[in-house]
């Protein structure tokens, strides 16, 4: 089921996140539920909060044009980011088609829960590390426009709030 994405600014946005505690049914139905939603925006990572559910979880696929690599992190956590940068121009289905460049940790470590409920922890380097790191941030209600300057921050948000407008009207 592809779900509604919120756009920014919404406060669900801004919350952190509990963390998951057990995989129920339910909470697998919804992580398959994200990734249809990322695949069918299209982007290549979605946060449970942009879909309303303020849990620890986040899906992401960076190759998924060449071929398509699903991941679903339950409480992902870095344990790792290099002292090395990167900068990437991103964007977030949470504020449409507006983008800018954020400077990050080029490599980072992440651990995670995966869907069968097992520890995974892995290595990711070039847009993958950029895009976990992007959704992680989301669970700690932060968007990758908080990392700009104020003035950038502010003509965005009124962009996206106006795109928001115009959506609910249809
Ligand atoms: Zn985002």
């Amino acid at each position: 089921m592809i779900r509604p994405i919120l756009i920014h600014p919404d406060p669900r946005l801004k919350k952190i996140c509990d963390a998951v505690d057990d995989l129920s049914d339910e909470r697998r139905a919804l992580a398959d539920d994200m990734l249809q939603s990322m695949y069918d925006a299209p982007g290549i990572g979605l946060a449970a909060p942009q879909v309303g559910v303020l849990e620890r979880l986040i899906v992401l696929d960076c190759v998924k044009d060449v071929d398509p690599e699903p991941l679903v992190m339950f409480n992902p956590e870095l344990l790792h980011s290099s002292d090395d940068l990167n900068t990437y121009e991103e964007g977030c289905l949470s504020i449409p088609e507006q983008f800018a460049e954020v400077t990050r940790p080029a490599d980072v470590r992440v651990a995670w829960i995966d869907l069968n409920g097992n520890p995974q922890e892995r290595d990711f380097g070039g847009l993958w590390a950029t895009c976990v790191q992007h959704e992680i941030d989301h669970l700690n209600g932060k968007l990758f426009i908080d990392y700009l300057g104020p003035m950038k921050r502010q003509m965005m948000t009124r962009k996206s709030q106006k795109m928001k407008r115009e959506r609910a009207r249809g």
